[in-house]
């Protein structure tokens, strides 16, 4: 069987991102993808963001490539003309007692390198935002909102004009690690070899790892967490920027979106899908319905910065499910990315909790995974 340079596993926009730049490195690329379309998993189901990098640890991956990432990805955008834009976002304190962790909001942001995030007092606040009610806020003048479904075309595009394709319906179900290579077997009946593979299947990803034979590397464990969306129908938000609450565990609380458009919508929440780690759970076994049930919570975490909201306009919209490697009440875990000085396997890349921010990162990360590969 002949080698291709380097299989991908998984078309969401990092896969497919990573395909691209290993491509511009004159690599022949190929991505196996489960679906028969791209980016139809995860990075559809996202909020658009362009996140500013405030959120993540010092030094942490996620810092580091959300600002990194920030910047590709808006000259991307611009280059491939892409939309996006940047309304900036407003993090609300609704009491005194949410001041600290503002605070703390602000030096992770400017450790992170967020050196326009700026503290703004209630009366400030209210010249912004006249509906919002709160008695400080953090103003990140840097966060946007990208066309998700034009990012993941350009770069499918991108990489079919440097030789590379993407094969549907190949769902990677197993392989091996071999002497100079790696070939993995779909569920279609196809294989395929490579002297480099990188796993970006995103929840698929500790499956695949695992399903490599000759593979003993570590594989950190998956939690599920399902984050809900309902639109607001029949009423328009007032808002000018994108309002968020303080952070919750697990999620940066239920916010307020808008996409391109200017259609809104309030979510993501956090609804933890297992207290255990659920690396065999099938896809088909995923449920990405909205419960109605979680309308009342969503009044009530949305009057708390916004009690203006008219009754009955929210009505359930999508649902995403993120991929972590920490619990419920476990600290946030960083992005997991082992290269070849991680697991001893030359040529092999695992990409493990690839959460928010994902898209904004998806160049940043891209670069990084090349990076790891050596020349
Ligand atoms: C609710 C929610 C809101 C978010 N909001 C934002 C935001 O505003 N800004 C931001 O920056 N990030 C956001 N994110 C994070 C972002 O969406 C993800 O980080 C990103 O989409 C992950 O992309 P991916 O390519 O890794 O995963 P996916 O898009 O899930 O792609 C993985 C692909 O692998 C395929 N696959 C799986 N198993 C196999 C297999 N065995 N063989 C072949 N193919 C396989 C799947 O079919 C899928 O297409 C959000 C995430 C969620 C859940």
């Amino acid at each position: 069987m002949e080698r291709t340079d380097c299989l991908v596993v998984g078309g969401g926009i990092i896969g497919l991102a990573v395909a691209r730049a290993l491509a511009t490195t004159g690599r022949e690329v190929i991505v196996l993808e489960a679906a028969d379309a791209v980016g139809t998993q995860t990075t559809s189901r996202s909020s658009e963001f362009i996140h500013a990098g405030i959120y993540y640890s010092e030094d942490s991956l996620k810092a580091r490539l959300c600002v990194r990432g920030r910047e590709l990805l808006t000259r991307y955008c611009d280059e491939r003309g892409v939309s996006w834009n940047r309304p900036g976002k407003l993090i609300v304190a609704t009491d005194d007692a949410q001041i600290d962790r503002l605070e703390a909001l602000f030096r992770h942001g400017i450790a992170n390198g967020v050196d326009d995030l700026r503290r703004i007092g209630g009366d400030e606040l209210h010249e912004l935002e006249p509906e919002v009610r709160g008695v400080a806020a953090l103003l990140s003048p840097s966060t946007g909102i990208v066309d998700v479904d034009g990012m993941v075309r350009a770069l499918r595009r991108d990489l079919e004009s440097m030789g590379g394709a993407v094969a549907l319906r190949s769902r990677v179900i197993g392989g091996r690690i071999e002497s100079g290579g790696v070939t993995v077997d779909t569920a279609e009946g196809g294989s395929a070899s490579a002297h480099m593979l990188v796993n970006c299947a995103g929840l698929g990803a500790s499956r695949v790892a695992s399903s490599l034979d000759g593979f003993d590397g570590p594989i950190p464990p998956r939690h599920l967490a399902k984050g809900n969306y309902f639109g607001l129908s029949g009423a328009r938000a007032p808002f000018e920027h994108l309002v968020y609450p303080v952070p919750v565990d697990g999620g940066l609380g239920v916010h307020s979106t808008m996409d391109l458009a200017g259609a809104a919508r309030f979510g993501p929440d956090v609804e933890w899908l297992d207290d255990e780690p659920a690396a065999d759970l099938d896809d088909k076994d995923l449920d990405y319905s909205v419960d109605d049930a979680r309308l009342t919570g969503f009044e009530d975490s949305i009057r708390r910065y916004w009690p203006g909201l008219p009754s009955g306009t929210l009505t359930p919209a999508y649902a995403g499910i993120r991929p972590k490697t920490s619990g419920p009440g476990e600290p946030a875990a960083d992005f997991v990315i082992h290269g070849p000085a991680m697991h001893g396997v030359a040529g092999l890349v695992n990409l493990f909790g690839i959460e928010s921010p994902g898209i904004t990162s998806c160049l940043a990360i891209a670069e990084h995974v090349v990076g790891l590969m050596g020349s």
